[in-house]
Order: C-alpha cells, then structure tokens, then sequence
C-alpha cells in the first residue's frame, strides 16, 4: 500500500495519524506505544517509571483511539501520558 492509499483509508474512516514505536526501557523492559507526533528527541520517557529511553519507530498507522496509548507485554496500559515527549 502506498503512503496515498494510507492517508485516504485514514482519511475515510475517520482515523487519526498516528506512529507506532517501540521503546526500551532499562526498568520496565520493552513497551509499545501509537503517537501522534513523530517524535524529534532520541529518547523517549517511559510512562512507568519516566526514565528516558530508547525507542524506534515501527510503522505509521491509523487509529480510532485517543492518543497516546501505551502497550505492554501485551496489555494495554490506562495510565494516562505522563512522560514527555520532547
Ligand atoms: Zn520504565
């Protein structure tokens, strides 16, 4: 699928952009996050434990959620966004 036939198929249901990417944390292990910004900082802090952390971006995507959201070891995670992002 080309980068136009995303922003259509988001654009015709209703999604918000979003970037999906993986972050390391040294405490928490690995946990997965949708963003809505690209983020510009090399590090990202962790939403557990606030550490700043590496991270890679994975894919770009759509999204029906309210972003961000956090992911993991499989479990979404309620905690609202306490880290920031740049
Ligand atoms: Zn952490």
């Amino acid at each position: 699928m080309s980068t136009a036939d995303l922003a259509g198929a988001i654009e015709s249901h209703s999604l918000t952009t979003c970037y999906y990417v993986i972050l390391n944390c040294p405490d928490c292990g690995e946990l997965r996050a949708a963003i809505q910004d690209m983020p510009t900082s090399r590090f990202i802090a962790c939403p557990c434990c606030q550490r700043e952390s590496d991270y890679k971006i994975s894919a770009k995507g759509g999204t029906t959620r309210n972003l961000p959201f956090w992911q993991r070891g499989g479990y979404w995670l309620k905690l609202p966004w306490q880290g920031r992002l740049y």
